[in-house]
């Protein structure tokens, strides 16, 4: 018979199955704990590709609150400048401009290699195939459709021009890249559809061929460059949400780097 205490209990338990429904479970694609900001600021104070006194960027008032009543700029700056995407029309005739990416494209796991050991004793340091078998060792094979990226630890060196571009009396700039052969294996038997990095190439520094660009490029493969923050996403389970400007025409563009992390 329903009396009263049976009533309060039945509540109870209805009312805890319901909380226990509503809770973002490990098997929600859309369940994430944390979003991690990839991205370096955009400023007049980023190292940039020709290591140029004068910054590529620039940002003048075109309004201000005390004269004018609101707050406005106009900005400029080039494409390949700061935390930035490069569409594969950068390297590779009639592929896609930055515009062109189609958006499933932008949102998809993400897989961060950490070589910061290689790379601290070697700034010449490709990312290998055995780097990508040693994650896949940990973690299982890489997920279809995922962006990599190289956590080399070079963003340390963000605020010096200097230490960032390393250039070095052979002219030639020093830092961490992917070699060509990780980069075929990634996209040939991975299918990822982008490579990221912490310094400004997915070609080591010191190349002046960029076989890794012009591999990609003809791939339908995107880069993001300059990428900030890797030490604070787990090298598996991360969504990263790539969102460039969607400039016509653009051979690549700043771009806002998310990584969603369970
Ligand atoms: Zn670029």
């Amino acid at each position: 018979m329903l009396n009263w205490k049976t009533f309060a209990i039945g509540c109870s338990l209805a009312l805890a199955l319901l909380l226990f429904a509503r809770k973002p479970s490990m098997s929600n694609p859309n369940a994430h704990r944390a979003v991690i900001d990839l991205t370096h600021t955009l400023n007049d104070r980023s190292p940039n590709w020709e290591g140029t006194e004068k910054s590529p960027f620039q940002a003048t008032d075109l309004g201000n609150l005390e004269h004018d009543g609101y707050y406005s700029r106009h900005f400029s700056t080039e494409e390949h400048y700061g935390t930035h995407l490069d569409a594969p029309a950068h390297f590779a005739a009639g592929m896609w401009t930055v515009d062109q990416i189609p958006a499933e494209r932008l949102v998809r796991p993400l897989v961060i290699l950490d070589v910061r050991n290689a790379a601290k004793n070697n700034a010449d340091y490709e990312v290998s195939v055995q780097d990508v078998a040693a994650w896949e060792d940990a973690h299982g094979q890489i997920p279809e459709g995922a962006v990599v990226m190289a956590y080399t630890g070079w963003d340390e060196r963000w605020n010096s021009q200097r230490e960032f571009r390393n250039e070095q009396s052979d002219h030639l700039t020093h830092y961490p890249g992917f070699s060509l052969e990780a980069a075929k294996f990634l996209v040939k038997t991975r299918d990822v559809v982008g490579l990221g990095i912490d310094t400004m190439s997915v070609d080591k520094g010191a190349t002046t061929t960029y076989p890794v660009h012009y591999f990609t490029s003809q791939e339908s493969v995107y880069h993001l460059e300059n990428v900030a923050n890797l030490a604070l996403v787990p090298p598996a389970g991360a969504t990263v949400v790539v969102a460039p400007v969607k400039l016509e025409n653009g051979s690549g563009g700043p771009a806002r780097v998310l990584a969603l992390v369970r």
